[in-house]
């Protein structure tokens, strides 16, 4: 399997959140053959490989859905209302090509902006808000939009997946958390011909992005006895950026999130984590996000409690058109994920929570 490809293939499949199931459908592809595939009726994707235990349950999360978009009305000129699905900050969407996803299949457009030209002063000063803006799909009236989209169509961002010069980073829409899908896919390939003393549930999520609400379903159907969350985290080495510590940078290895809004990870997880990249010399960094939550947020609160982490993958520029991420990280992320699961056997996992 060719790791390019196949995160090519899943960022560029569209899914904002409740409309995953074109990215469900390339990730079910790769997952086939890797272990047994099942769906909740969210839509979630779990894929379930036995080792050689069933017990303890591992859960992996990745979310499958992208921030993006929904049409909500259609104006009498021909121009698409929309609301978010997910957090945009909207000085990012002014003049960006955008896919509406129809019945009648792809519409083209762009999301309108004044030339600043027509700007009053007052009006270059602050970010124009959501509901404020539209999207100009082209066409010349309300009878020819409505032809092509209906209220309710989602709406994606336009990017192209792109290797960068060096040929270690890559640019893409949705690496938040289609990078994550991918691991899944990586992690369970590398265990093929290993053995493993526990059972994977590796569970591409719904709707992250707008509350994590897939991995509150699909944690009834994994009922996990561990869970490691994998999204990606905030890459703070560009120019200016004043973010607090600790400082995530592209290439330094995969974070270990030590906090995020939803989650207080389990510290003994954590220690555990820590351990096996120092035994087996992988790079790694830790993050805290501040703001944000993460699938590991409802999944730690499942039951009566889950021991959880998150791993994350430093990304630039996430919740945009163009994200970019090291794949150094990735490849690390992969190695580390692989020697994690190799030592969750029952013994293990019980004294997270003795
Ligand atoms: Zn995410």
């Amino acid at each position: 399997m060719d790791s390019l490809t196949l995160l090519k293939e899943l960022t560029m499949a569209p899914g904002p959140p409740g409309f995953e199931h074109e990215v469900r459908a390339v990730l079910r592809r790769y997952m086939a053959s890797l272990g047994r595939c099942e769906t909740d009726n969210m839509g979630s994707l779990i894929t379930v490989r036995e080792g050689s235990s069933t017990t303890p349950r591992v859960m992996l999360a990745a979310h499958m859905d992208e921030i993006g978009f929904m049409v909500t009305a259609i104006t009498k000129e021909g121009f698409l209302t929309f609301v978010p699905l997910g957090g945009w900050w909207e000085h990012v969407l002014l003049g960006q090509r955008v896919t509406v996803h129809t019945a009648n299949g792809e519409v083209t457009g762009v999301i309108g902006s004044k030339p600043p030209h027509s700007l009053t002063d007052e009006e270059r000063k602050k970010v124009m808000e959501a509901k404020d803006l539209y999207i100009d799909i082209g066409a010349c009236d309300e009878n020819e939009a409505k032809a092509w989209v209906q209220p309710g169509d989602p709406v994606i961002p336009v990017s192209q997946f792109t290797v960068m010069r060096n040929g270690k980073i890559v640019m893409a829409k949705a690496l938040d958390d289609r990078a994550g899908c991918s691991l899944l896919v990586e992690v369970l390939t590398a265990l093929k011909d290993q053995s493993h003393p526990n059972t994977i549930f590796a569970t591409g999520t719904v709707q992250e992005e707008v509350g994590l609400r897939g991995a509150y379903t699909a944690c009834h159907s994994v009922e996990p006895h561990v869970a490691i969350a994998l999204d990606v985290s905030i890459a703070a080495d560009t120019p200016g950026d004043s973010g607090s510590e600790p400082k995530e940078k592209l290439g330094e290895g995969p974070s270990i999130i030590l906090y995020d809004a939803s989650l207080v990870p389990n510290a003994r997880l954590r220690d555990y984590v820590i351990a096996v990249a120092k035994r087996h010399a992988i790079p790694f960094q830790f993050g805290a996000i501040r703001k944000g939550g993460t699938d590991g947020g409802r999944i730690h609160l499942h039951g009566r409690g889950v021991p959880t982490l998150v791993i994350c993958l430093p990304t630039r520029y996430i919740h945009s058109h163009n994200s970019v991420m090291h794949l150094d990280d990735y490849m690390n992320t992969v190695k580390l994920l692989t020697e994690i699961i190799k030592g969750l056997d029952e013994q293990t996992v019980a004294t997270f929570t003795a």
